[in-house]
């Protein structure tokens, strides 16, 4: 069927029936795409968050313990500043005096020992031996700071490598002694292992390429697990890593970021100790944080991919059979509209486009005109030539009168037998005359059948409707084989109106 006679269609998915499904299955699957991407990273938000919260527990509970222990260390500098300062110290034995001194409880030798220097920095009691060990502090930034100025309160040490006793890494805790009149006296100094923050530490199950460490302000690492015999690390400076930087700036939070010593990726979770100038910091390594995700998301990622793959898949062939069943009904609509004999229009689309095309002249009040066309003498000529002969000059006067129409909307079609019918829309008298006598000529010019000696003719009878004249097609359609039959008894190869 030619394309103008289809009717115009109304929705997007009957006139591109495969763009709208390739459109469809495409946001279909950026669709699940989308939702399976939100859903991981929302899973994978909540892993953090559920990461961070333990190490941040982790971080409260070091902070706890670490704030106690300072806060008894606090005490028993406090308790030897205010024995030192008793004038009836001198007169008490000395191992009364190292009992009124030192209190055993928080000077374990695990922890660390307490001294008391005289003001050139000398030892002049020491909690670990009832004969103090002969030492000088005097060198010493704490000492110096503290001779230097009255008001440092607690101060607490950058990490050192311990004087007395075994070589050990240690802080200290110092205070000020201050003489009857305000004077310098001395310092009260009590060392802390770091070995036993190390010890704190081991307690901890945070997993492989993961750590808990103990810095201060300064950036200086004091403590740290998992460690090494002798770690090189401890005492070391981060103070201008950009991620101390950034734990320093934040206080208490979390980050991920990659570690300035190996380059692996770490969820950094930290805490200020109280107002103290320490603080702890968890890195958990995100490998281990996103292990257990990481799975979970390989898996549901090639699952959903094989489910759009398939979609996608199934759109093709859907879209080939879309596409096969067009054509077939392309094909099947062509075939009942078209005389298999002429591959004109048969008289089913002739009906149709009759109706039409007399509505839209109704309508627009448009002229219309029909042209019958007659094979003269065709009984004769089928008795000279048989039936074979009469269809092979039948296809080839259809030919001619489909080769003389020019117009899109011009039809013609088989009206039956020999006869021939033109619908010529829009067309007036003059028009349609040319037209036949167009149709009779090239008809007339073909060449003589077999041993004829004259070509075959055509008789043709125009029917016209003009605006506002007939009623109704028939009459149109009765006018034109009214012609033609004046165009028979007025000698044939002719047109007539
Ligand atoms: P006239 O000039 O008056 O039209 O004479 P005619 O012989 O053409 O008159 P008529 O209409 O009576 O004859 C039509 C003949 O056309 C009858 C039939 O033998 C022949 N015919 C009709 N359809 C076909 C067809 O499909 N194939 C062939 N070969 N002949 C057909
Ligand atoms: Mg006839
Ligand atoms: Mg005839």
């Amino acid at each position: 069927m030619n394309a103008r006679f289809l009717p115009p269609h109304k929705n997007l998915y009957r006139a591109h029936p495969e763009l709208v499904l390739n459109l469809c299955s495409c946001v279909a699957v950026m669709a699940i795409v989308a939702i399976v991407t939100f859903l991981l990273m929302r899973e994978r938000a909540s892993v953090e968050q559920s990461a961070a919260r333990s190490a941040s527990n982790i971080a409260q509970l070091i902070d706890t313990d670490i704030e106690r222990n300072v806060e008894l260390y606090d005490l028993s500098l406090q308790g030897l500043i205010w024995a030192v300062q008793r004038p009836e110290l001198l007169s008490v034995p000395v191992p009364l005096r190292q009992q009124v001194l030192f209190n055993q409880a928080f000077t374990a030798p695990v922890r660390g020992d307490i001294l008391w220097l005289d003001k050139d920095g000398n030892v002049v009691a020491d909690s670990s031996s009832a004969i103090p060990r002969t030492a000088n502090f005097a060198d010493t930034k704490v000492f110096q700071g503290h001779r230097d100025n009255a008001d440092l309160g607690m101060v607490i040490s950058p990490p050192f490598k311990a004087r007395l006793g075994g070589l050990d890494w240690c802080i200290s805790f110092s205070r000020r002694i201050d003489g009857p009149n305000g004077e310098f006296a001395g310092v009260a100094a009590g060392a802390l292992r770091l070995g036993y923050f190390s010890e704190l530490f081991e307690r901890l199950d945070i997993g492989r390429d993961s750590s808990v460490n103990l810095m201060n302000t300064d950036g200086v690492l004091l403590a740290r697990h998992p460690t090494y015999k002798n770690d090189p690390l401890i005492g070391g400076n981060f103070a201008n890593k950009p991620n101390f930087q950034r734990v320093l700036a934040e206080g208490d939070g979390s980050f991920t970021s990659k570690s300035s010593l190996d380059g692996k990726h770490r969820l950094y979770t930290f805490s200020r100790v109280s107002d103290l100038p320490l603080v702890v910091v968890v890195a958990l390594s995100t490998d281990d944080v996103y292990s257990s995700w990481r799975r979970t998301a390989l898996v549901v990622s090639v699952a959903t991919s094989l489910l759009c793959i398939a979609i996608l898949w199934l759109t093709l062939a859907l879209g080939r059979e879309l596409r096969r069943r067009h054509s077939a009904e392309q094909n099947l609509a062509e075939l009942a509209a078209t005389d298999s004999l002429t591959g004109l229009a048969n008289r089913r689309q002739l009906d149709q486009v009759l109706r039409r095309e007399w509505s839209r002249a109704q309508r627009n009040s448009r002229p219309l005109a029909v042209l019958m066309v007659d094979v003269d003498h065709f009984k004769a000529f089928n008795e000279r030539h048989g039936h074979a002969g009469g269809d092979v000059v039948l296809r080839q006067v259809a030919a001619a009168i489909s080769r003389s129409i020019r117009r899109p909307a011009d039809l013609a079609a088989r009206y039956g037998g020999e006869e021939f019918l033109v619908v010529l829309p829009e067309t007036e008298l003059k028009g349609a005359q040319t037209l036949s006598e167009r149709i009779r000529s090239s008809i007339e010019a073909l060449p003589p059948f077999g041993q004829d000696s004259q070509p075959v003719t055509v008789s043709i009878g125009i029917g016209l409707h003009e605006p506002g004249v007939h009623e109704d097609l028939a009459a149109v359609l009765g006018d034109a084989d009214e012609a033609l039959y004046r165009a028979k008894a007025n000698g044939r190869n002719r047109t007539e109106v």
